[in-house]
């Protein structure tokens, strides 16, 4: 687990400010190290007073909300920030109403390659908690993350993995495979973290903490049993899953499926036309009825697979589309990590047995 600081700012005021006045000496530049300390200095030069000023001014609608908020004698509600909406999604079941929750990757965005933007910083730094996914899964936003660690209660939420249930495939160079939601019951282990984490933070809501955890993990023990009662109406020489890249690993080990990626773990690098001619003889050979797209990777490598595959002489189905690694849309019924969950289960069944579409 990454807690570098406790942040203790949540109904402190005097923390929260000291804080405060870090994020506008920095004066809104993340990497501004050198910059935000030559800044501070010609202030005091100009006078104490001068200073002071300046930074109430920066400060003032900061601190007028916390002081609104804080007024009213219950305290206002917990600020977490989380990378994924699907880490989004377990604060939001754990925290209730004590708990405001912002994400900073939307619904099908690729958070192998996202990188934190101006507004992102604001939100992290105003944060009480941050949740990210950790093993690499936010490669681009590493550096952002570790910097916020020194300030702010930071938690890696797949650190509640333990290490022997993660897979390091070969072709890692020794680094774990990050998609671990894809296995309900290591999912399960992210929302006994968040709650203990939410509770250290907030010891009086522990006890609706445990409350709503207790009904949420309920919900994936019945979530885990159907999508393994789904599989197994797969017969069992067609339980392989194609994708676009290397995501269903652990989905593959908790329900009895072969998977093949068309390009690794992270998307980051492209797949080059010996990996398709490789997956689109794998295919022929296996006779296997249905691949899949992903809603956030381009299809374009999968359609070449297709092509591939029919140059020889063989249809492959292109089955439907999976949430990999980002939530549906709002409204689209995978917008929920038991929906995204149910949705993918449902798309692959129907896929390989060549059912309508769910
Ligand atoms: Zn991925």
């Amino acid at each position: 687990m990454t807690v570098e600081r406790k942040a203790g700012g949540v109904r402190q005021r005097g923390e929260g400010a000291r804080e405060a006045a870090g994020v506008q000496r920095a004066d809104g530049k993340p990497a501004g190290r050198g910059g935000s300390t030559s800044r501070a200095r010609s202030r005091k030069r100009g006078g104490w007073l001068g200073w002071l000023a300046g930074v109430w001014v920066l400060l003032a609608p900061l601190l007028a909300g916390g002081c609104a908020e804080e007024s009213g004698g219950e305290g206002r509600a917990i600020r977490a920030v989380t990378t994924t909406g699907l880490i989004g999604d377990v604060v939001r079941r754990v925290g209730g109403d004590r708990v405001e929750v912002t994400s900073l990757m939307g619904p099908g965005v690729d958070p192998h390659l996202y990188k934190a933007r101006e507004g992102d910083v604001r939100r992290l730094f105003r944060a009480d908690v941050i949740f990210y996914n950790g093993l690499h899964l936010e490669a681009r936003m590493g550096e952002v993350l570790e910097r916020m660690g020194d300030r702010t209660r930071t938690v890696a939420v797949t650190d509640a993995v333990p290490r022997e249930r993660l897979l390091a495939p070969p072709e890692f160079e020794g680094a774990y495979d990050p998609h671990v939601w894809f296995d309900v019951t290591l999912w399960m282990a992210v929302v006994e973290r968040v709650r203990d984490e939410l509770a250290a933070l907030d010891p009086e809501g522990r006890e609706e903490y445990e409350v709503n955890a207790a009904a949420y993990l309920a919900e994936l023990e019945g979530l885990h049993r159907y999508v393994l009662e789904q599989a197994a109406r797969i017969p069992a020489e067609w339980r392989v899953l194609i994708t676009a890249h290397d995501a269903f690993n652990y989905f593959g080990r908790a329900y009895g499926f072969e998977v093949r990626g068309l390009q690794g773990i992270s998307t980051a690098t492209e797949a080059g036309t010996g990996d398709v001619q490789a997956l689109a003889s794998f295919i022929v050979g296996r006779r296997i009825p249905a691949m899949f797209v992903e809603s956030s990777v381009s299809p374009r490598t999968i359609e070449a697979v297709q092509a591939a595959v029919r140059a020889r002489g063989f249809e492959v189905r292109i089955g439907g589309q999976l949430h990999s690694d980002a939530l549906g849309p709002e409204g689209s019924g995978a917008d929920t990590y038991v929906g995204m969950v149910r949705h993918n289960i449902d798309t692959i069944v129907s896929g390989l047995l060549g059912e309508q579409a769910a």
